[in-house]
């Protein structure tokens, strides 16, 4: 689990310094790691703590992070960016298309999978992640529509 210091040592190394609007930013991530936040996620609830801080701020500051590869910057084709730690686990993820949910999954098989292609291939992976677009239990308890 990451803590304030670390980031703040990151930033550091890069010559940045933790702003008070960064530190906010930082910490609303580190509080809630689970989630991939858009930058409007971040700053409806992070205005809450400082009403100074606008989104035009909130947009510059996941750019920098994603920047620094403090933050990684996803793409789920629903039509905003969201952010997670970049350092987490090798994670892929199943994203639901009635609610927005994002399901995070690890699986074994498909890491080995991959390193039977790339190597099939002779191509080196430095990144890799697999995306799943369905609905979720809720949603598909709820409606039948989506089936
Ligand atoms: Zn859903
Ligand atoms: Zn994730």
């Amino acid at each position: 689990m990451k803590h304030i210091d670390d980031i703040q040592k990151e930033l550091k190394a890069k010559d940045y310094k933790m702003t008070p609007q960064r530190k906010i930013i930082i910490d609303f991530f580190l509080k809630h790691p689970e989630k991939h936040l858009s930058a409007e996620d971040v700053f409806l609830e992070v205005k809450k703590i400082n009403p100074d801080i606008g989104l035009a701020t909130v947009y510059r500051t996941l750019e920098l992070l994603a920047d620094l590869e403090i933050l990684k910057k996803m793409n789920f084709d629903d039509g905003k960016f969201r952010y997670e730690f970049s350092n987490e686990e090798e994670h892929h993820h199943l994203i639901c298309l009635g609610c927005d949910e994002v399901i995070e999954f690890e699986n074994e098989v498909l890491e080995s999978l991959a390193n039977v292609i790339a190597q099939k291939h002779g191509f080196k992976v430095v990144d890799h992640q697999l995306k799943f677009y369905g609905y979720c239990k809720n949603c598909t308890q709820k409606g039948k529509d989506y089936i």
